[in-house]
């Protein structure tokens, strides 16, 4: 056998290779303005991109260029998340430099989960957490978490948490209070923390569609008379259909009177608090135990950063604390935490330079700006929506979602099919109380009030 293959490119192919993905990148964003959101290709031809690219890998290298023209082709087909168009569901854009530094970070591949390995991004990493949680939420001091995948799994952990906190190993009968409206990821998370669907109790939603605070504090008085052990409250900063804000101040005092685990999801909305008008929407999240906070929806990186922050990390650590003799070299290293004792995970990438580096380089009030922007669009579209003969609009935007309607679901339809059919603009719709609705999801940086006309005109058309 002679000497393997290298798997390292020279320096000289390093950058070629680098700077043609770089390049390709680059002049990509630089259309973005005026990129399709939605890019149909022909259903024989997606099938023959589909069966090309899922074949196995060759034995022998593949041409660079054939390569890079795949991979171009493969973000061809396919909404894009990029475009300023994007407007049916929650797609912060993704920020150029976060995607540098998930190269960055992902190239250098240090270890990110124990804090000797690397202090100084350990440090990156709870900087970054201990922001979102003290200077974003306004959690207290001391308040931390866990950077995570995203929402879905910052939920699954805080109700781990929870769980443990106030019902110990044995939770039968423990029930958790949701709205009708909150994100299927906290049901989901229950299933998969081992409690029976029984123990999700759905509260309803009053007429602004906010969780019914009477409802739960009855539901949660008759689940104690029959010997249940109600232990989570959870509330949402930001429903995902339509950007309701639940009543957070109240359902913090409902928790505080019944001790239950008060966790708000704020995974589209959080982020919205670096506002003075999301501040004042989102008032009462500075008073829970736990808030799960999406930075690639409100903070506009690419997808795969969420976030957990407690009021009590230690808790956290307790919920999921167990380690193994191959740890047993590693000790605490300038007070910073292990996130591998945090959560689920063991080997990861060191995550904070996702946010760190578009923090440090923007600064936070250019993502404040941008944020108070998207609220005015809501509003902007609103007001206009509210305008139009045929249109309906049920409720007011909380945050930066705004929905409406046509006079029934057939001519709902058509005005979705209509705006869709143009390309430069994607919206979908949801069904509330038996209604098909169409939301206005405004949440990536790039999309300013001329795609939100854009919008409204071809809404406009299709209505009348
Ligand atoms: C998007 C969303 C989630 C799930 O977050 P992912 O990052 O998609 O896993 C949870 N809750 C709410 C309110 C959301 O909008």
């Amino acid at each position: 056998m002679g000497d393997p293959q290298p798997l390292d490119p020279d320096t000289a192919q390093a950058r070629l290779w680098g700077e043609a993905i770089l390049g390709e990148v680059v002049q990509h964003l630089a259309g973005v303005a005026a990129s399709r959101a939605a890019n149909p290709v022909p259903a024989e031809q997606r099938s023959s991109i589909v069966r090309e690219f899922i074949a196995p890998p060759p034995e022998s290298p593949a041409d660079f260029t054939t390569v890079l023209e795949q991979l171009t082709r493969a973000a061809a087909d396919s909404l894009d998340t990029t475009a300023p168009g994007l407007l049916g569901g929650f797609v912060g854009g993704g920020l150029y430099a976060s995607a540098l530094a998930a190269f960055h970070t992902a190239a250098l591949n240090r270890f990110g989960s124990l804090a000797f390995a690397a202090p100084g991004f350990t440090a990156i990493e709870e900087g970054v957490l201990r922001w979102i949680a003290t200077g974003v939420l306004g959690l207290p001091s001391g308040s931390s978490g866990i950077l995570t995948t995203g929402g879905s799994a910052a939920n699954l952990s805080a109700l781990i948490a929870a769980r443990h906190h106030r019902l110990g190993e044995d939770f039968t009968g423990g029930t958790l209070y949701v709205s009708e409206f909150a994100h299927h990821s906290v049901a989901k998370a229950a299933r998969v923390a081992g409690l029976p669907a029984s123990a999700v109790r759905t509260v309803p939603g009053d007429a602004d569609l906010r969780m019914d605070v009477a409802a739960a504090a009855r539901m949660i008085a008759d689940d104690r008379a029959a010997g249940r052990r109600p232990f989570l409250l959870v509330g949402t900063a930001g429903h995902t259909d339509t950007g309701t804000v639940d009543p957070l101040g109240d359902l913090a005092d409902l928790a505080g009177r019944e001790d239950l685990w008060f966790h708000a999801d704020a995974a589209y909305g959080g982020f919205f608090r670096l506002t003075v008008r999301g501040q004042a929407r989102l008032t009462g999240i500075e008073r829970a135990d736990s808030v799960t906070i999406d930075p690639h929806k409100s903070l506009f990186l690419p997808f795969g950063t969420g976030a957990l922050v407690l009021r009590d990390p230690a808790i956290l650590a307790a919920a999921h604390g167990l380690t193994g003799p191959y740890l047993r070299d590693v000790g605490a290293e300038e007070g910073l935490p292990d996130y591998a004792e945090l959560g689920l995970e063991l080997s990861r990438e060191p995550r904070g330079t996702m946010l760190w580096l578009p923090l440090q380089l923007h600064g936070v009030a250019a993502f404040r700006s941008a944020l108070d922007e998207k609220l005015d669009l809501a509003e902007h579209a609103n007001r206009r929506l509210a305008g139009l003969s045929g249109i309906e609009t049920p409720w007011r935007p909380d945050l930066s979602t705004a929905v409406f309607r046509a006079r029934d679901d057939a001519a709902t339809s058509r005005i979705l099919d209509h705006v869709n059919a143009d390309g430069r603009i994607y919206l979908t719709s949801t069904t509330i109380r038996g209604y098909r609705i169409i939301r206005l999801a405004i949440l990536s940086h790039r999309t300013r009030a001329a795609d939100v006309d854009h919008a409204l005109d071809l809404v406009a058309e299709a209505s009348v």
